[in-house]
């Protein structure tokens, strides 16, 4: 079976539950008191898709207020970012939006952008609506879900947007 590699890195806001997104995704579990991001963090996960492994390299980065330098290491070489924000605080979307700039001038020209709207189980509390945040990323050519790292809502199906999104090279 074939097998193929992608790097991917999250960005956004500290407290927008990038963590908790890897985790969800690379052990199925979700850790309400989850360490806040100390430095970066790296972590595999392979997943069988239509009869290929997909081996992701994910790379967690820290909080926006301190990272801005380290940003490149991170975003360096990666096939795929995933940039989070949180749909209860609208501020971590208009944070979106600026790495967003930040790839289209500095990272990979290929890179692939996938939006996600985490705490989507927090909608009572909503800040962001969600066809605001889905026409934005349309108008990028964006992949976009909204996501519930707590409720395990579309994190797997992140990961395999992303994929699918990712030409294969022979
Ligand atoms: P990071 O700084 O972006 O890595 O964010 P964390 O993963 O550390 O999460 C920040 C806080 O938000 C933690 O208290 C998490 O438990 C919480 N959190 C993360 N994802 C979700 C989610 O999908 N729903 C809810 N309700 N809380 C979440």
């Amino acid at each position: 079976m074939a097998l193929r590699e992608l790097k991917v890195c999250l960005l956004g806001d500290t407290g927008v539950g990038k963590s908790s997104i890897v985790w969800r995704f690379v052990e199925d579990s979700f850790d309400p008191n989850i360490n806040p991001t100390i430095g970066a963090s790296f972590m595999t996960k392979t997943v069988q898709y239509q009869n290929e492994l997909h081996k992701f390299l994910i790379w967690d980065t820290a909080g926006q207020e301190r990272f801005r330098a380290l940003a490149p290491m991170y975003y360096r070489g990666s096939a795929a970012a995933i940039i989070v924000y949180d749909i209860t605080k609208e501020e971590s979307f208009q944070t979106l939006k600026n790495w967003v700039k930040e790839l289209r001038q500095h990272g990979p020209p290929n890179i692939v952008v996938a939006i996600a709207g985490n705490k989507c189980d927090l909608s009572d509390a909503r800040e962001v609506q969600e066809k605001d945040a889905k026409d934005y990323a349309d108008s990028i050519h964006a992949i976009f879900v909204e996501t519930s790292a707590k409720n395990a809502i579309n994190i797997n199906e992140v990961f395999i947007e992303i994929s699918k999104r990712i030409p294969v090279v022979d």
